[in-house]
């Protein structure tokens, strides 16, 4: 034991970073956002910000929304945790209504979007040791990202983020996304396997969508096979693409599908949303989890869906999404070293054909709040609430910066 002298000594810490007692686990930009207002953020300095990347898809109602303000005071001021030992009215409230969007018919809450996708796994798992296959196999995917737990971080396919984290959790197969005769031949060959999990449209993965042929493709083969089909919608859910779930402009309903990102519009939320194949895989004692469902965060959920259902926010974000894929094509269209704007509403992406991560500080710098995902591929998941003007502002920052980026930076050989 120390004495206790030195237990008081303050911890020598490095002094050179910002904050220097918090793990060293992220790129910061060096400024700190202290307070905003709809798609505008200001920093400590007084800096504004137009903010086109909303937390990641997160601020589904952009910053202090009034009635989100609202809704979470009122329930802080009643009653914030109780645990699962008691009915919770607000997870069936929420519940009900993912429900109603999605046409699927249960839900679990969880805190996270690799959480609901831990759940997800398990469920796949289940089902497998429930139809007697003792060694169930998911089929995963190439560049997908399911989370950065054990288990998801086997599951997604980007070797930077399973480097340093050996051995990883087996039973996942995987495969190029939109081939649908790498299914077949996984199907040909593979009885072990219980389901297909992918993200409907890839994030971190540089915002690649599932073809809507392929998404059938996969309903079909499920089907035949008696597969789960599990879709990660945590970042392309609620409304982000002009529809409630990615999935819908395919006209399919998924097995399984996880949520969270958008759902508490920044309070922390998570939710696996199941089917009738996957309603009772789960039973008593099989999952849980003692923040999921709280009463505050159920309460940030069924909040924001009420403001998105009532403001119309899928029309705006398949309306306003329009515009700025239109502005971002008139401002890059023409430059060479543009290699496709791609996405659904407002999930963006702007691939270049050499990384772009100094592109993030750049837009900072000029009052613009993006990201840069897969090393090359601009990103734009913007509160659902932004206008019209606000696109073409974020547009107007941008396409300059690119130019200007892509006139002086080296191509990628
Ligand atoms: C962000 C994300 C996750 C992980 O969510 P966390 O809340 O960070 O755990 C999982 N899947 C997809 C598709 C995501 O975009």
């Amino acid at each position: 034991m120390n004495a206790p002298e030195k237990m008081t000594a303050a911890p020598a810490a490095p002094a050179t970073r910002p904050m220097p007692h918090v793990l060293d686990t992220y790129g910061r930009l060096p400024f700190a956002l202290s307070h905003g207002r709809g798609c505008q953020v200001w920093d400590t300095e007084g800096r504004e910000y137009l903010d086109a990347l909303g937390g990641i898809a997160v601020n589904t109602l952009g910053h202090a929304h009034p009635r989100l303000v609202a809704a979470i005071a009122d329930q802080a001021g009643k009653l914030i945790h109780t645990s699962n030992y008691y009915q919770v009215p607000l997870q069936e409230q929420l519940a009900a209504k993912l429900c109603e969007f999605s046409g699927l018919a249960g839900a679990f809450f969880c805190n996270s979007g690799l959480e609901a996708n831990e759940a997800a796994i398990k469920i796949a798992r289940k089902i497998g040791h429930d139809r007697g296959i003792e060694t169930p196999e998911i089929v995963v995917y190439e560049r997908a990202f399911h989370g950065r737990s054990i288990a998801t971080l086997s599951a997604t396919g980007n070797p930077k983020v399973q480097a340093g984290f050996g051995p990883l959790v087996p039973g996942f197969v995987r495969v190029p996304l939109n081939d649908l005769d790498a299914i077949r031949a996984v199907a040909a060959s593979n009885k072990n396997v219980t389901a297909v999990f992918l993200e409907t449209i890839q994030g971190e993965g540089g915002v690649n969508p599932a073809r809507i042929e392929y998404l059938q493709g996969l309903r079909q083969i499920c089907d035949e096979q008696g597969w789960l089909l599990m879709l990660d919608e945590v970042q392309c859910g609620i409304g982000r693409t002009g529809k409630w779930f990615a999935h819908q402009w395919a006209g399919i309903r998924p097995d399984v599908m996880p949520l969270a990102k958008g759902l508490g519009s920044g309070v922390p939320v998570g939710a696996v949303v199941v089917g009738e194949r996957a309603l009772k895989v789960l039973g008593p004692g099989n999952h849980g989890s003692t923040f999921g469902g709280n009463p505050l965060a159920m309460r940030a959920g069924v909040e924001t869906l009420a403001v998105m259902e009532e403001d119309r926010l899928l029309d705006n974000a398949a309306k306003v999404g329009a515009v700025l894929s239109a502005a971002l094509t008139r401002e890059l269209g023409k430059e060479a070293g543009l290699v496709e704007i791609r996405g659904a509403g407002l999930m963006i992406g702007v691939e270049l054909d050499r990384p772009c991560g100094a592109l993030v500080g750049r837009a900072a710098e000029a009052g613009l709040l993006i990201s840069v995902t897969a090393d090359r591929v601009i990103r734009l998941v913007p509160p659902l609430i932004i206008t019209a003007a606000e696109a073409e502002r974020v547009a107007a920052i941008l396409g300059p910066l690119v130019r200007k980026f892509l006139a002086e930076a080296p191509a990628a050989a």
